[in-house]
């Protein structure tokens, strides 16, 4: 049902946004695979050829607004087409707030929100043409619930809710669906810094005793941006293992 479709995954170097364009590929999306270096995606882009898909990596920060608006440009030339838009490109930047720099506020919400703010903004205006899109935001648990350390990285999930409602009520009568996904905590590079006592004791705080795949999420992502997910809108949808409902 995707097949011939176009879709773009940022921060899909490794960890979430990899499984997602993965996950994509194999229903046939054509996938453009973003990370913040030239080459970062190229593994993500060989995996998905490997699978016999099609991909092609780009360089993104989308932090950037005016990098978003050249590639999107890049993207109407080439593709003449945008269907799907996964912004799932995130960082952390941990500290007590008392102790938190500018700096470490600025570039988290920068990344996580205002990024996302920005695929938005140039993403609609292709999907609005075309009366069809999909948007799917990687917010996260910690947004719904709050985590000590992670004032700035929550207040960025936690925004994305918002953004993710606002956009859903401008875009549903053009026939754009958008939802956030909020993973609990997930195997990644992000979380592998966890030291073994928080994890321990994050594992209490999980019903289902274990952390979460990338692909458990990819799967909630590919689910969302199916044609079948038509009429689900303004939702987030949670893949925590029952750790926060
Ligand atoms: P990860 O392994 O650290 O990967 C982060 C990805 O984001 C990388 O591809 C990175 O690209 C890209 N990125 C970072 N800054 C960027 C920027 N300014 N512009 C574009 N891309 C940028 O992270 P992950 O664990 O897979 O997490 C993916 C998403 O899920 C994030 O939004 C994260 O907040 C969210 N999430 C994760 C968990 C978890 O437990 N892991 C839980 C809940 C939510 P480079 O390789 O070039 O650096």
């Amino acid at each position: 049902m995707m097949k011939g479709q176009v879709a773009l995954v940022t921060g899909a170097s490794r960890g979430i946004g990899q499984a997602i364009s993965l996950k994509l590929a194999s229903e046939g999306v054509f996938v453009i695979a973003t990370a913040t270096t030239d080459t970062g995606a190229n593994a993500t882009v060989a995996a998905i050829l490997a699978q016999g898909g099609a991909a092609q990596a780009v360089r993104l920060d989308v932090a950037d607004s005016a990098a978003v608006e050249a590639l999107f440009k890049k993207i109407a030339a080439e593709h003449g087409r945008l269907d799907i838009l996964v912004n799932n490109a995130g960082i952390t930047k941990d500290g007590l707030m008392m102790r938190m720099k500018d700096s470490d506020w600025d570039s988290v919400l920068d990344t996580n929100l205002k990024g996302t703010f920005n695929c938005m903004r140039e993403a609609s205006k292709l999907m609005t043409k075309a009366r069809y899109g999909r948007v799917v935001n990687i917010s996260s648990v910690v947004g719904e619930m709050g985590n000590p350390g992670q004032a700035n990285y929550c207040a960025s999930k936690a925004g994305l809710f918002g953004l993710t409602k606002s956009a859903a009520r401008e875009l549903a009568k053009r026939n754009i669906t958008v939802n956030a996904v909020a993973p609990g905590f997930i195997e990644t590079d992000m979380t592998a810094a966890l030291p073994e006592k928080g994890r321990e004791a994050l594992l209490q705080n999980i019903p289902m005793e274990r952390l979460g795949s990338a692909d458990d999420v990819a799967y909630a992502v590919g689910f969302l941006v199916s044609p079948q997910a038509a009429y689900i809108t303004g939702q987030v949808l949670s893949v925590n293992g029952g750790m926060y409902m």
